[in-house]
């Protein structure tokens, strides 16, 4: 470059700059690596929050403590001016989630090594708010919330984590027992949105005066102001994600800013229920008689279902971890760090491929402890019944006579126009009775995640967040990943139909198989509740364990069930808005309520 002998040495030495990033510290094997350890107990307790380097974190904490004129100061200073940096770093873009977690382990360390010298004179902490988080009842998941706790942590907020399927009651009375200042819900299943307008209202007639918080993977901002911002005087906040909670709760909680912010958000949210107020739908309905016309059209006079090779049930325990690694599907894992891209793409990526490749690696370490130590367990069902189509329900029969009816399923029926395409229903993939043919359908129910929850809270309860969402995510996956094994092994074994299939774990990914699983709660079946004939009709919570919630979450939270459709036609769809028609049908043959009807229904009706 000096010398200026090539065109293109500019390039040349940015590729190998590239190689070295990162790499000059952190490395305890390598001794220039360590330099930093030569600098000054506050920059050293920086860096180590900054890269996530818990080794030295007691000893140099120790010595800052040893330093200063009383414990609190450490926090107050040297820590928190790291965490700030983190913080900034995170709100640039500059550093990625993953990171801010293994920084957030440093400072509960830290905090944890000075607690028992500051409890001898407790001082009032100097927290920038105090901040209860809880997953609502009836709802198991959690992993959304830990990442939010963990990330208002970071910026000096004082997190109360009352955890999963909390009641109201007790959401509400920690609140007012500890003071908070705001309260945050989380949900991931559809029931919870309504547990959470219940929360809202309960809220608004005990006179509380704090902000509302909402997120989770099924609320959104419309949600949020059509259906529970009304119902509560003080400000109700949806946060679309974690580092967007920090800056919501700096603004709620400042004299100066708020005003300013809850304005901001009342124009917002009434322009949002304008919209949809107003909202033309895009495509038109249809009545539901019309949409049943448009069923997927199958020539089941000229199709014999294939018949299963091994009807009955089947039991999988203590299921082998090590066969399950090779049919997980990477790309959600880094989603869940908020790290977007394709695995394995991802790890070559010249933004996030550096903490990618660490992140993957730290999961598949976990997973080789999963393996060795039993840390996780996992296991599954699946059986295959005699069934038959009857409008848009399912006959599910004892036995091969269809002589007795055992359950029906119900299912949804899409019930926008299709110039072109059908009003698809997954009753449509099942003989009708009146073909005569003999059809099957099966059920499945798989958990990665027995002992998941245990070895979480341990995590945590050491104040190793990191962990505790890592072991999460990866029986997420694990869970996905018996799903996708036990598909085939029905395919290719125990209904048979494709025996001779060979598909990559990518192809598999990619659906490029015969049948299908619709999950209930999930797009194409998006009703909860049928989650209870599936559990009834496997017998899931005595033969592996598995249980559902009020809601129909399942437990352990890392958990797939659903249905097996074997026709070549069958396909994922999703039936969206649904009009009143349908909701009376519905209602009537689940034998509900109209509330009911609403109340599991209701973010499907139009
Ligand atoms: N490979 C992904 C699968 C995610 S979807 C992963 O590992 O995370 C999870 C499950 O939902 C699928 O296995 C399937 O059972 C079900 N599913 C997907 N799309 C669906 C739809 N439109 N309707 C019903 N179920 C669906």
């Amino acid at each position: 470059m000096v010398l200026n002998r090539r065109e293109d040495g500019t390039e040349r030495l940015l590729d190998i700059a590239a190689e070295y990033a990162n790499k000059g510290v952190g490395k305890e094997d390598d001794a220039s690596a360590l330099e930093w350890r030569t600098w000054p107990v506050e920059k050293r307790l920086e860096h180590a929050l900054v890269k996530g380097i818990t080794e030295f974190i007691v000893e140099d904490t120790e010595e800052a403590r040893v330093n200063a004129s009383k414990p609190l100061e450490v926090i107050e200073g040297p820590l928190m001016d790291g965490m700030n940096v983190v913080g900034d770093l995170f709100g640039e873009g500059k550093m990625f989630l993953p990171q801010v977690v293994k920084s957030a382990r440093v400072m509960k360390q830290a905090v944890a090594h000075l607690e028992p010298f500051i409890n001898a004179s407790k001082q009032a902490g100097s927290s920038n708010g105090k901040i209860l988080l809880a997953t609502v009842k009836g709802d198991v998941h959690d992993i959304g919330k830990n990442i939010v706790g963990v990330v208002l942590q970071c910026n000096n907020y004082e997190i109360i984590d009352l955890g999963v399927m909390v009641p109201c009651e007790k959401i509400l009375k920690v609140a007012k027992e500890e003071n908070v200042d705001i309260i945050g819900l989380s949900g991931l299943i559809t029931p919870s949105l309504d547990e959470m307008v219940h929360v809202a209202k309960e809220m608004e007639r005990q006179g509380f005066d704090l902000p509302l918080l909402i997120g989770g993977a099924t609320t959104s901002k419309a949600h949020t102001a059509v259906k529970i911002e009304q119902n509560y005087s003080e400000p109700v906040v949806y946060v679309n994600n974690a580092s967007r909670a920090v800056g919501v709760c700096t603004s709620l909680l400042s004299n100066e800013l708020k005003p300013a912010f809850v304005e901001k958000l009342d124009i917002d949210y009434e322009r949002v229920r304008d919209q949809h107020n107003r909202k033309k739908p895009r495509t038109k309905p249809v009545t539901l008689e019309k949409a049943r016309e448009n069923k997927v059209d199958i020539d089941w006079q000229n199709y014999t279902p294939p018949k299963p090779a091994k009807p009955g049930v089947h039991v999988f325990e203590d299921f082998d971890v090590a066969t399950l690694r090779n049919y997980i599907d990477w790309t959600p894992f880094f989603m869940t760090w908020s790290l977007v891209g394709k695995y394995p793409a991802i790890l070559e990526h010249e933004e996030v491929g550096e903490e990618a490749k660490r992140l993957y690696k730290d999961a598949n370490d976990l997973l080789d402890r999963v393996e060795r130590e039993g840390l996780l367990k996992a296991a599954g069902m699946c059986a295959l019944f005699p069934a038959a189509s009857v409008g848009d329900d399912i006959e599910v029969y004892t036995d091969e006579t269809r002589s007795e009816v055992r359950t029906v399923l119900h299912n949804l029926r899409q019930q926008t126009e299709k110039p072109k395409g059908f009003n698809y229903c997954l009753s449509d993939y099942i003989a009708p009775k009146e073909s005569g043919k003999q059809d099957w359908i099966g059920a499945f129910a798989v958990t990665g995640g027995i002992g998941e929850r245990e070895l979480a809270d341990e995590y945590k309860a050491q104040g190793d967040d990191y962990n505790a969402i890592m072991i999460q995510a990866v029986a997420d996956r694990l869970a996905e990943a018996f799903a996708e094994y036990l598909h085939e092994k029905v395919r290719k074994e125990i209904w048979g139909y494709s025996a001779d299939e060979a598909l990559s774990n990518d192809d598999l990914i990619r659906e490029k198989y015969q049948g299908i699983r619709p999950a209930p709660g999930y797009p194409a079946c998006p009703e909860h509740t049928e989650k209870g004939s599936l559990w009834e009709m496997l017998n899931v919570e005595e033969t592996i364990g598995m249980s559902l919630t009020t809601s129909y979450a399942m437990w352990p939270g890392a958990s797939v069930s659903g249905w097996y459709f074997s026709h070549p036609d069958s396909r994922y769809f999703a039936i969206a808005q649904i009009q009143q028609d349908q909701v009376d049908s519905y209602a009537d043959r689940k034998g509900w309520s109209m509330e009911e009807a609403e109340k599991w229904l209701g973010p499907n009706i139009n």
